[in-house]
Parts: C-alpha cells; sequence; structure tokens
C-alpha cells in the first residue's frame, strides 16, 4: 500500500503553486489503477465496455474461400498463355449457403454468387460483366486478360485466421466489435466491471433545478456537465447533489463518495481562500499530490486521494480530483486532466487526444509559463488547411463558449502570443464532446 509520504512526495521537484500540465498528467497517470473485478456480458450490452481479456478467433473468417463477386469460378491455371480468349463449359452453380459438390475439370467453370464457396479444384472468378455467355447459358467465353490467376477469390481466414487476436484487452467495444465478435460467433464477453465516479458540488450560492433563484444565487451547471461527460465514458456515475460550504457536510459527503466509489469529483472550493481549508480537510483523512497547475482555465485543480475513514490509511480510498468551480474550467479540467485518468481506471488503454495544426485569424494574447485551453470555432478552408478563431469571451465563467465553439486552441506552456495567421494546435471536439 501507498503511503501518505509517497503520495505528496510525487510533485516534490516541481513548484506545487504552479504544476505544468504535462507533470500534472504523468503524476494523475501514475496512481490510475484499473478496476480488476470481470462481468460476462451479452455482446449487444458490450458497447462502450472495456475488454477484460484478449479475443482468440476460434475459427477462420471467412470459413472457406469463397467469391467476391457474381460471376464464374475456374482454374486459374486455365488462362492459356497467348490465346486471346477463354472458353469454358458451365457445369454447375454454387450460391450463398449452397456450394457446388462436383468436380471442376480444367476447361470448366461453375457458376458463382458472391460469398458463394470457390468449388473445389477453382481458384479464379471471372465476374459475370466480362463474359459472353452462348445462347444456351452452356458456355462462356472471356478475353484472357480480363482476369489475371486467383482475381476475386477471398480467401479463408483473410478477414480473422484462427488462432489470432482478433481483439486486445483494454478496448473500448464499438459498432465494429460487435459485429467481429458475432462473426467469430461469440455471444457473450469478458469485461471489467464498470469505474464508479462520486461527484458533487460545492457552493452556498447554488441552487438545484425547481428550487427558485433568490438574489445571488445561480443554478449549479456542473453536476449536468460532470454528469454528460462521464456518461460519454460509459462510467457508473453518481450524482451526490449540491454540499454546502461547510467542513462537516464537504467531510461527511467525501468520506461516504469514498466508501461507494473509485473516484470522487467535486466542483467548486478550491479556489484562493478555500483552497486552504479544502487541503486542510484532506489531510486529516486523505492525500493531497497538488492543486494548482500552470494552466488556464483550471488553475485551481486539487488532486490527491480520500479515505472514507477517520484518517489516511482507514477504510476505502478513492482517487479525488477537486475541479475548480468554473462552469469552463470544469470541463477543461475534465477533458485534460480527469478523461484519461478514467479510462485508465476502467481498464481501458486510451490514446493521446489527437492534436491538428491550424491557422489562427486572429491575434491570441498568451502569456509564457502555463498552458492554455482557449475555445474556438475551426474549420477547413477550400485548400484542406485548417483555420480557427478564438470565440468571443475567454472567461472561464462563460459556458456558452463552450457551446459555441467546436474545437479547444491548445497554447503550449513555453508559448507567447500568437500572431494573426500563425500556426496553432487545436483538439476537436468531435467524438470527444
Ligand atoms: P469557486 O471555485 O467555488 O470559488 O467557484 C468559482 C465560480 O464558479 C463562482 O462564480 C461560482 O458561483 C461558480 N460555480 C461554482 N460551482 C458551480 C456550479 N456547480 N454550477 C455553476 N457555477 C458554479
Ligand atoms: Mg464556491
Amino acid at each position: 500500500m501507498t503511503t501518505h509520504n509517497e503520495f505528496s512526495r510525487c510533485v516534490a521537484q516541481y513548484d506545487p503553486h504552479a504544476l505544468p500540465v504535462s507533470a500534472a498528467q504523468a503524476i494523475t497517470r501514475q496512481w490510475a489503477k484499473p478496476v480488476t473485478a470481470v462481468e460476462r456480458v451479452a455482446l449487444r450490452d458490450a458497447l462502450d465496455r472495456v475488454l477484460a481479456a484478449d479475443i482468440v478467433s476460434p475459427i477462420d473468417v471467412p470459413s472457406h474461400d469463397n467469391s467476391a463477386m457474381d460471376g464464374y469460378a475456374f482454374n486459374g491455371a486455365a488462362l492459356p498463355g497467348g490465346a486471346p480468349f477463354v472458353e469454358l463449359a458451365v457445369v454447375g452453380k454454387a450460391l450463398a449457403g449452397h456450394p457446388f459438390a462436383g468436380p471442376v475439370g480444367a476447361a470448366q467453370c461453375v457458376r458463382v454468387m458472391t460469398g458463394a464457396c470457390v468449388p473445389e479444384g477453382c481458384d479464379t472468378v471471372v465476374p459475370q460483366e466480362l463474359v459472353e455467355r452462348s445462347a444456351d447459358s452452356a458456355s462462356i467465353r472471356f478475353a484472357a486478360d480480363a482476369v489475371r490467376a486467383g482475381a476475386n477469390r477471398r480467401l479463408a481466414g483473410e478477414d480473422l485466421a484462427r488462432g489470432h487476436v482478433a481483439l486486445h484487452a483494454g478496448r473500448v467495444i464499438r459498432a465494429s466489435d460487435l459485429g467481429l465478435l458475432a462473426s467469430l460467433g461469440i455471444g457473450e464477453i469478458n469485461v471489467r466491471r464498470r469505474l464508479r465516479v462520486a461527484f458533487f458540488s460545492t457552493g452556498d450560492e447554488l441552487r438545484s433545478l425547481g428550487e427558485p433563484l433568490d438574489a445571488g444565487a445561480v443554478y449549479d451547471s456542473n453536476r449536468y456537465t460532470l454528469f454528460a461527460m462521464l456518461r460519454r465514458l460509459n462510467v457508473e456515475a453518481l450524482d451526490l447533489g449540491v454540499i454546502r460550504d461547510e467542513p462537516a457536510a464537504l467531510e461527511a459527503a467525501l468520506r461516504s463518495a469514498a466508501e461507494s466509489a473509485d473516484v470522487v469529483l467535486t466542483s467548486g472550493g478550491v479556489s484562493v481562500g478555500e483552497a486552504d481549508f479544502t487541503r486542510q480537510l484532506l489531510r486529516t483523512f486523505g492525500d493531497v499530490a497538488f492543486w494548482s497547475l500552470a494552466m488556464r482555465p483550471g488553475r485551481p485543480l486539487a488532486f490527491g486521494r480520500v479515505w472514507s475513514g477517520e484518517r489516511p490509511g482507514l477504510g476505502l480510498p478513492a482517487l479525488f480530483f477537486g475541479l475548480p468551480g468554473n462552469p469552463v474550467a470544469v470541463m477543461v479540467t475534465f477533458y485534460q486532466i480527469v478523461r484519461e485518468v478514467l479510462l485508465l481506471m476502467a481498464g481501458a488503454a486510451p490514446q493521446p487526444l489527437p492534436l491538428i495544426h491550424a491557422a489562427s485569424l486572429q491575434p491570441i494574447r498568451k502569456r509564457a509559463g502555463r498552458t492554455e485551453f482557449q475555445r474556438g470555432i475551426a474549420c477547413q478552408a477550400a485548400n484542406g488547411q485548417w483555420q480557427v478563431t478564438p470565440t468571443g469571451s475567454q472567461s472561464s465563467g462563460v459556458l456558452s463558449s463552450m457551446s459555441e465553439a467546436n474545437c479547444f486552441i491548445v497554447l503550449g506552456h513555453e508559448e507567447g502570443d500568437i500572431g494573426e495567421g500563425e500556426r496553432v494546435s487545436i483538439m476537436l471536439f468531435h467524438g470527444l464532446i
């Protein structure tokens, strides 16, 4: 078991007030231990689940050599060297599911439909469009250079070979995989149990939907954003509601969250003034690795571990992310820091999110020494080049900027001001948000 010291020591070489994003990602990744429990699920329930073990193909797919075209199957050795035409006698017919059983001689062929087994002794299919049929359909004739030996035949096992790994453990099952598994005759698979993520909002100013908005109050939007982002990752999301800014209430909520979940996400209450309070509280029954990032939005972000018991080491542990309260910062920190950890803990093998180069259509102010994730609207110009414009307000409270945008403009830690037309990196929302 890891000790309190080990947890805090992982940031020792950095300034804990301004941890670079890449360092924060490396630290959080290191604490992401995958869930081990496995469940068996029917194929239709397997979409977006994480495969627990390699799937080894029990059969060849396709199981037989078969025709890729409607046409005529024959032995490619019959293709003459030199002669301009080939003439073959049609000795039978094979449809998908209805093979031709008899022998096929050298000057003979069999009428085949797409998916039909290529008959014994045949290895080549000439498409029907390329042949001339005799009046009684008893023979065909085609140009000798119309096909090469072996053409238009799908080989047994060319899709999936028996004994080979068809899908690797850690794969998040998608639509094609359901079909692929079905093609192997597999109706149930072992997946990791779903990750359990508890989340709640903190703030005396927050009102739940249906409550009146009194002066100075705001509706709690973060729980809805978080719910949706968690839903996309197919984790089990436990909504613990709004918790008031009171140490006792916060402690009780965190401990009960640790009892029931693998990961606890909170929003609000980690910025200046409240930060010390959260940290202090966490120290009594958890560990804090860092609480502030060189990132915008998302500077106040606490990461650590909470325990359901009274002290670190007592009861059940859960990883803890104290996200900022500002609605845009919640989304940015979720996608840039939390998402990968959740995928790793769910047992998946996430790939880095792809970045695309784009020309900025406007100058962008940027201070070196922090990573920024501005909201942008990107499109592809006629020449295929990507172009991006920042959305108007980049305030971390303006959630409409996220709805308006279709990408993050990712401005690296070392980067300074960006001039008009200069190249920036963008991360498209498509497939992510
Ligand atoms: P805090 O980090 O608690 O200081 O909150 C920063 C800002 O985000 C404040 O303006 C809060 O009112 C706002 N905020 C915090 N939590 C939420 C929430 N759940 N929904 C909407 N706004 C919030
Ligand atoms: Mg607050």
